[in-house]
């Protein structure tokens, strides 16, 4: 009896498969398009249209993986800073913030292993220091996919995420999307669907009391080095090395722990 059931389950998915195929065939001719296309790849692209012209920055994920940051947006000795820096581990999954085309995978000179998508609006986000790449040039991707894995490739004083905000090539500071200690967007960003219109209106309200991760932390009472490294988000054989202990040593309070 089982088996009939099986067998009819079956048959009749692969009837309904047929269906579908029979139903994809019909073609039709787009305004601008050169070749007719499937009803279904018109439906595809009519959704990607749709969304192009609802795309707010309330859309867009926070970057990092709730890591903390440990180098902001600005200048810094000497130079100009255009990115984030947050704290993530090696081998740690970098997602995609939003929807678009991977535009760029490959070495940048300071960067190191460096992803940047296109998505709506001319707004283009950069992912630096990247240990390896799981997407390519010219792939789709989508909110939230896995699309590298976090390293310190490039010019990187530690493990962590370089991230950037663009839009037509200029980069702004990404808390002025993003409330990164509470992994939220800002209240303020959430209504505007570009960064020129967000910075006009929010850059002069300032924006910090963001946690930082320390250079050296000073050890607490009850502190221990998974406490540390969990909170951190630094390994303990990465503490440890940095700081010429082992993971039994006993730590005393006040004592200074160097985390990059
Ligand atoms: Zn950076």
């Amino acid at each position: 009896m089982r088996l009939f059931l099986l067998t009819l389950l079956f048959v009749s998915s692969v009837l309904a498969g047929f269906g579908q195929y029979v139903n994809t065939d019909e073609v039709m001719v787009v305004p601008g398009l050169d070749e007719p296309i499937s009803k279904r790849e018109y439906r595809v692209l009519n959704d990607l249209n749709n969304v192009r012209h609802e795309s707010y920055l309330a859309d867009y994920l926070v970057p990092g993986d709730g890591g903390n940051i440990i180098s902001r947006f600005g200048p810094r000795s000497g130079r100009m800073h255009y990115g984030t820096d947050i704290k993530m581990a090696h081998g740690d999954t970098v997602r995609a913030v939003n929807s678009g085309y991977l535009t760029r995978s490959g070495w940048g000179t300071g960067f190191g292993n460096i992803m940047v998508i296109q998505h709506d609006n001319n707004i283009e986000t950069y992912y630096a220091h990247l240990s390896k790449f799981l997407k390519r040039a010219g792939d789709w991707v989508n909110k939230g996919e896995a699309i590298g894995l976090a390293g310190s490739t490039g010019r990187a004083r530690g493990t962590h995420l370089h991230f950037e905000l663009r839009q037509d090539g200029t980069a702004f500071d990404s808390e002025l999307v993003y409330d990164y200690q509470n992994q939220t967007i800002r209240d303020d960003a959430k209504q505007f669907s570009t960064l020129v219109a967000l910075h006009r209106t929010l850059k002069p309200k300032g924006y910090a009391n963001n946690a930082a991760i320390p250079e050296y932390y000073k050890v607490r009472s009850g502190d221990s080095l998974w406490v540390i490294s969990k909170k951190y988000k630094t390994p303990i054989k990465d503490i440890c090395r940095m700081n010429n202990i082992t993971e039994s040593s006993v730590l005393r309070v006040g004592q200074p722990l160097k985390l990059y």
